[in-house]
């Protein structure tokens, strides 16, 4: 029956939201371990194998597998983080983190429910779908031929050091089914319909990030006879300027296609975006909101966010240090980076030190994979119409890790009809965050569904 665990869905999450695993970034902070020990009392029962990891103290990730009985039948994991990003109390009209269930109307009228709290959209509630699919194919005494393992894991939102990433460096082995791999992951975010329903976007890719720190040298001297000294700070101005200016040449690919001739834009517009010589003029007469976003889609973006240097008012300064976020597309590496930055600085280039803060390249799925066909079939039951298309996120979520290994990763999930993507992007880490319970009820059975036809 459709919609048969929308209430436990709604229960576990609001106790998610309540356990208020808020992480800003640091160490301490995070205590999943509450949510981790929650989900582990959830889902033990006969036939399940839980086992929880500990990087650090309060920082919990765990693991339930239903192992299977066939060598050579695939492995499925469910991705569910258990942590949430801060909130700005004041421009919430609800408690954050009541995991309140409260009465609305829907866009076509129809009362609804919905969750209220940090976590409704990103990522709880794909989180507790993803649990009770687990725990409802556990209790029915379900013996597949491939093996389920469900992830809670911890410090998604500050890039996976005491999550994702430590379990996959030190716990690989935890993750790989009867058949000694892992073939699939499925988690976050997709499963939004454009389009009035006629297409759902599944993310079948990230763009990768290369952190750069630019060293910027200067002679020091006395602020009071600058005549022809060698100021760092007025150097790195000028390297701030230079990195403003460049831009990586557009990349359009076959994603940007798909997406591009599949979307409702007038076809003058279309034509444009998707011709390398036009793309930038078109992206010029957009709305800044959508111009921004396309614009990251196409390009290696480079954006010069901090800059440190100079001791003393009176001091001519002889180091600043200029950190630069810069995120490219699948296909650029560490060193093509390192030529941008070459090529934008020009002569000043062997004036500057540059090292890197980070750098985890691009990554991409296929879909010519038999799980693709049934997450299609599967999104058929809410959109008979739907195709899925193929996206490719700007920002980064713990797939990228698994991509890493060679598993296939999709983020994913689907929600009701009735709630626009524009509605959702506005709640992602925004004020008053929450969701519709129907949207729970139809990711509950959309991972069931999934599991027991990949899985048998
Ligand atoms: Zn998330």
């Amino acid at each position: 029956m459709a919609g048969e665990h929308t209430q436990e869905t709604t229960e576990l999450l609001s106790t998610l939201i309540r356990n208020a695993c808020v992480n800003d970034g640091t160490p301490d902070s995070g205590n999943e371990t509450r949510n981790s020990d929650l989900l582990r009392t959830f889902l033990e029962g006969p036939g399940v194998e839980i086992e929880s990891y500990t990087p650090r103290p309060g920082r919990d990730s765990m693991i339930a597998r239903i192992e299977g009985t066939d060598p050579d039948a695939p492995t499925l994991c469910f991705m569910g983080h258990t942590d949430v990003v801060p909130v700005s109390p004041d421009g919430w009209t609800q408690d954050p983190f009541g995991g309140l269930v409260l009465d609305a109307e829907g866009p076509d009228g129809r009362p609804f429910k919905e969750v209220w709290g940090r976590g409704a959209i990103d990522m709880l509630n794909l989180t507790s779908s993803m649990a009770v699919a687990f725990k409802q194919l556990a209790r029915s005494n379900w013996k597949p031929k491939g093996t389920l393992l469900y992830f809670g894991v911890g410090d998604e939102e500050a890039g996976g050091v005491w999550g994702a990433k430590w379990m996959v460096d030190h716990n690989w082995d935890a993750f790989l089914g009867h058949n000694g791999r892992l073939d699939y992951v499925l988690t976050e975010m997709g499963g939004w319909n454009h389009g009035g329903g006629r297409r759902v976007g599944i993310c079948i890719g990230e763009k990768g990030i290369a952190w750069r720190r630019l060293r910027v040298k200067g002679t020091p001297g006395h602020g009071s006879m600058p005549y022809g000294t060698d100021n760092a700070v007025v150097k790195a101005a000028e390297v701030v300027s230079r990195l403003a200016r460049y831009q990586p040449a557009a990349k359009l690919d076959e994603l940007w296609a798909a997406r591009i001739t599949t979307s409702s834009m007038p076809d003058d517009l279309k034509a444009a975006l998707l011709d390398p010589a036009r793309i930038e003029s078109a992206l010029g007469e957009l709305k800044p909101s959508s111009a921004k976003h396309l614009h990251a889609c196409t390009h290696t973006t480079i954006s010069p966010n901090v800059v440190h240097g100079g001791v003393k008012t009176n001091v001519i300064p002889d180091v600043v240090e200029i950190d630069v976020d810069i995120r490219t597309l699948p296909g650029v590496t560490g060193e093509d980076v390192d030529g941008y930055l070459r090529e934008a600085l020009g002569e000043l280039a062997d004036q500057v030190e540059v090292s890197r803060i980070f750098n985890d390249e691009a990554s991409a799925s296929s879909t010519r994979t038999p799980l693709w066909e049934i997450l299609t079939e599967r999104t058929r039951v809410a959109y008979p119409e739907a195709d899925l298309l193929p996206e490719l996120i700007v920002g980064a979520t713990d797939s990228r890790f698994f991509r890493g290994k060679g598993t296939v990763a999709y983020g994913t999930g689907l929600f009701a009809p009735s709630v626009s993507f524009e509605q959702f992007a506005s709640r992602f880490h925004g004020h008053d965050e929450r969701i519709d319970t129907e949207s729970l009820g139809l990711c509950t059975d959309y991972w069931l569904g999934i599991a027991e036809d990949l899985l048998g």
